[in-house]
């Protein structure tokens, strides 16, 4: 499992570097972030959150049962909307008020 950061998209502002439990996010010399090893991500989606240019994909393989969906998170205000996309262009959105992702 892995993300995929997508240049054209990133601003450079860092948030999602900032997060990075592992440490796995570099600005490169474009200002651009970039990921050292994406082996190493465990998929904790911290930096997914953090991004507000819809940079950044994270791959569901199918040994977690994403068959190659990518999951994307944008954020409008205290509602984060979830999006998978399936191979086959299927879209799932799932919105989630972070001021009661605890009441669960
Ligand atoms: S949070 Fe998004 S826009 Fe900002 S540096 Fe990371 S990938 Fe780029
Ligand atoms: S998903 Fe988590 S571990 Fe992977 S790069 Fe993003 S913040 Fe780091």
């Amino acid at each position: 499992m892995s993300i995929r950061i997508d240049r054209e998209f990133c601003a450079g502002c860092g948030r999602c570097r900032e997060v990075c439990p592992g440490n796995l996010l570099y600005a490169a010399e474009s200002g651009k972030t970039e990921i050292r090893n994406p082996k190493d991500c465990w998929g904790c989606t911290s930096c997914l959150k953090e991004c507000n240019f819809n940079a950044i994909q994270y791959y569901l393989g199918a040994d977690m049962g994403g068959r190659g969906s990518r999951l994307s998170i944008r954020r409008e205000g205290n509602v984060l909307n979830w999006t998978a996309v399936r191979p086959d262009g299927q879209k799932t959105v799932i919105s989630v008020d972070k001021k009661q992702a605890n009441a669960y």
